[in-house]
């Protein structure tokens, strides 16, 4: 028995395969989930902005794979904004969502007892800087629109949003930049990724 989603156009999203699409591409999702934990984006440090740059390209690139449209990168004043979006369910309300690529330093690394970015399984945790604050939870919105996408369409529009300053506290930055702002006007709800801002 399907469980359905309706959508504006028909094509409905079939949850139960977006969870089986989702299961059995595991190993897959994990290995992207790596992938951006390996990247040192430490927003604080100058040294580390290229990796900056590099991780709001990893994300762009993964949100064109996944299909959402009007992929970019964004410049700011500071670091970059990654931004996508999906808007074709027509008279349906669009959720935006929010999230940072950014991660807070090491230091002190003598306390790590794995390297920050050389992400390790251990039992059911992955652990790396920025794991649960907050690539794993980008990760997991982005793909979960990605299963949810391959089974039908999605029943809501989406606006997605990764900026590389929230651990330096400057969202002002994007505030104030009119081309990134005005990408969420319209935006009915929005949802944070994490509650560890
Ligand atoms: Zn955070």
């Amino acid at each position: 028995m399907h469980q359905y989603v309706s959508s504006s156009r028909g094509l409905e999203l079939q949850l139960d395969e977006a969870v089986s699409f989702a299961s059995q591409n595991h190993v897959r999702y994990l290995a992207e989930l790596k992938e951006l934990l390996a990247i040192q984006s430490i927003s604080t440090l100058t040294e580390h902005k290229p990796d900056m740059v590099r991780a709001a390209e990893w994300l762009s690139r993964h949100m064109s794979g996944i299909g959402l449209n009007h992929v970019e990168i964004i410049p700011t004043q500071g670091h970059p904004v990654s931004y996508g979006e999906w808007l074709q369910a027509a008279n349906k309300p669009t959720v935006l969502i929010y999230g940072h690529y950014d991660v807070q330093p090491v230091d002190p690394i003598s306390e790590w007892t794995s390297p920050p970015f050389d992400p390790v399984v251990r039992g059911d945790n992955i652990f790396a800087r920025g794991a649960s604050d907050m690539k794993g939870n980008a990760i997991a919105v982005l793909k979960s629109l990605e299963a949810c996408m391959k089974a039908g369409q999605l029943p809501v529009n989406v606006k997605v949003l990764f900026e590389g300053e929230e651990e330096i506290g400057s969202p002002h930055r994007l505030s104030r930049s009119h081309s990134a702002r005005s990408r969420f006007s319209g935006s009915k709800a929005e949802l944070s990724l994490s509650r560890l801002w």
